[in-house]
């Protein structure tokens, strides 16, 4: 009989995690107008680890009518429910609530994104805190001033509030899974909308946990609703309906193009947030220990699955023979692993078929040309052959018009392009169809404000990558998206705006003489 290795003791069961998410004959259910149902026509889809291939745990796979159905729920509990006339500080008291919720079980929570979606448990538990404070910094806004009053040609008083949209459709990526549910559902709920949560098919269960709470802290029924499925059937019915008054989208630029197309019919208002190809420029004068440094965590983290990867990184001609050399040898000392291993540094890719897609780039890259400095094969030995691993990449002598520096990747590939000077560091930093992040260090204060204004992204670092802040905009110029999330800017794209004019003196105003 085949030896059966024993669990590492570091290892969860995956039934003891998913205990509290809500099944019905071994399927997760969704949670649609308050109540938790199984798909429409009894479908379901298989979750796997991508650390090792298991199964996890079968969702129920929804259909275009259950998209409507929750797309109902929604509308209902806005324009006919309580919630479209709730008092902001009643709001805010609900979603501080559900903030205390996730620090309260974080442990579980990160638990169950880790095995979900793979990623170090080190970076799942920061996920997990940032998640709660996006609930909560939207549950602080949510009574703070909002509007303008002006003066006006007498006798007229005008003013200005803010009111939600209505109706708001939201599909998420895999990579931050209930971090990018905070970050739609945040700001939609303080506001006053009503939402559809579709997460992606990968991984749902962090989104269903949440939503335990959503229905345990009595948010009225069909204010939340997390609808599950695959993106061309339940996110394109969401994207396409005429009773979502507002769609918000992040994940790939491809899908951003036709959510756009689909959302045309009934002109809802769109925010977009897409891929990138971000540079991370880095000169001579820079502090080299802190470059080193964030070079590898401005693509590594995450195994390099984040919109704002310092996926090119821009090395000046002097230093290049010095710094690539240093980045390429820490990269090699990457641990790899399972992201329930505490000794895991770099998890997996999400899925066998995006490891393919990195893969492929990987090859491209070869055969273009380019050199394979570091990298470029799965991980060895068992681990590898169940998981979807790969080792820390880094690709030199590249052109810029090779496809591995002009495609975003998503996967932990980091290109290196050389420049002499500022201006070129400029022209090549900004030579992408995207425009989402970009990074500089250097000790020059004035050439770092000059660079980082030519750049032409929204999102920018000096001496640093990738910090994140709840209170500030994100999002992209160019073709990394449309509208920003997070801060007040996060808060007013889930807003309509209205003037309010009142005339102080009542009175004909005896335009027509008769
Ligand atoms: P994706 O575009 O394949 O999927 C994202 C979501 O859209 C999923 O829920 C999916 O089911 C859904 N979807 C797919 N096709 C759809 C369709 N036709 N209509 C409606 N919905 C559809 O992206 P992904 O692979 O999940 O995530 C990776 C991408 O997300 C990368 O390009 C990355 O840069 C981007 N991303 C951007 C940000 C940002 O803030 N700018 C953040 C995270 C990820």
């Amino acid at each position: 009989m085949a030896k059966v290795e024993p669990r590492p003791t570091w290892q969860p069961r995956p039934d003891e995690l998913l205990r509290n998410v809500p099944q019905k004959n071994g399927t997760c259910l969704m949670y649609v107008g308050g109540s938790w149902v199984e798909a429409s026509d009894g479908g379901r889809r298989e979750l796997r680890n991508p650390a090792n291939g298991e199964v996890i745990a079968r969702v129920a796979e929804g259909t275009a009518q259950d998209a409507e159905r929750a797309i109902q729920a929604a509308h209902e509990a806005f324009y006919e429910g309580p919630w479209g006339d709730s008092l902001a500080q009643d709001r805010a008291k609900l979603l501080f609530r559900l903030a205390d919720r996730i620090d309260e079980h974080a442990t579980e929570l990160s638990r169950l994104e880790t095995l979900n979606n793979g990623k170090p448990l080190r970076e799942t538990e920061f996920d997990m805190a940032d998640a709660a404070n996006c609930f909560r910094y939207y549950a602080g806004l949510a009574t703070k001033p909002h509007g303008q009053t002006f003066e006006v040609p007498a006798p007229s008083q005008t003013f200005v509030v803010r009111e939600p949209i209505g109706v708001c459709g939201q599909i998420i990526p895999w990579n931050y899974p209930l971090l990018m549910a905070a970050w739609k559902l945040a700001p939609a709920l303080a506001a006053g909308n009503t939402c559809v949560l579709k997460p992606s098919e990968l991984t749902p269960l962090t989104a269903l946990r949440l939503a335990t709470w959503i229905d345990e802290l009595e948010f009225p029924k069909g204010v939340v609703n997390i609808v599950l499925g695959a993106g061309p059937v339940v996110g394109h019915t969401i994207a396409a309906s005429h009773m979502v008054d507002k769609v918000a989208f992040t994940g790939g630029t491809k899908t951003g193009r036709s959510i756009m197309q689909a959302a045309v019919g009934n002109l809802k208002k769109i925010s977009l947030e897409l891929g990138g190809k971000s540079p991370n420029i880095i000169f001579a004068d820079a502090d080299f220990e802190t470059a080193v440094d964030y070079a590898l965590f401005g693509i590594f983290a995450n195994a390099g699955q984040v919109c704002s990867a310092g996926s090119r990184l821009l090395v000046q001609e002097s230093i290049a023979d010095r710094l690539v050399p240093a980045i390429i040898e820490r990269a090699k000392k990457i641990r790899v692993g399972d992201g329930f291993d505490p000794q895991t540094e770099m998890g997996p890719i999400i899925s066998r078929a995006h490891l393919e897609k990195v893969e492929g780039y990987i090859r491209s890259g070869v055969e273009e040309g380019a050199r394979l400095a570091c990298g470029g094969t799965r991980l060895s030995g068992e681990l590898g052959e169940r998981g979807n691993f790969l080792v820390p990449t880094i690709f030199t002598e590249t052109k810029p018009e090779m496809k591995i520096v002009r495609e975003e990747i998503f996967g932990p590939v980091l290109v290196v392009q050389t420049f002499k000077d500022e201006q070129e560091a400029v022209r090549l930093a900004n030579d992408t169809i995207y425009g989402l992040a970009g990074g500089v260090f250097t000790n020059d204060v004035a050439k770092a404000h000059r660079v980082i204004r030519k750049l032409r992204a929204g999102i920018t670092w000096i001496n640093t990558y990738h910090p994140t802040y709840n209170e500030a905009p994100w999002g992209g110029y160019k073709q990394s998206g449309m509208g920003r999330e997070l801060g007040t800017y996060g808060y007013e794209a889930y807003t309509e705006v209205k003037q309010i004019n009142v005339n102080l003196a009542v009175q004909p105003s005896g335009w027509f003489s008769a």
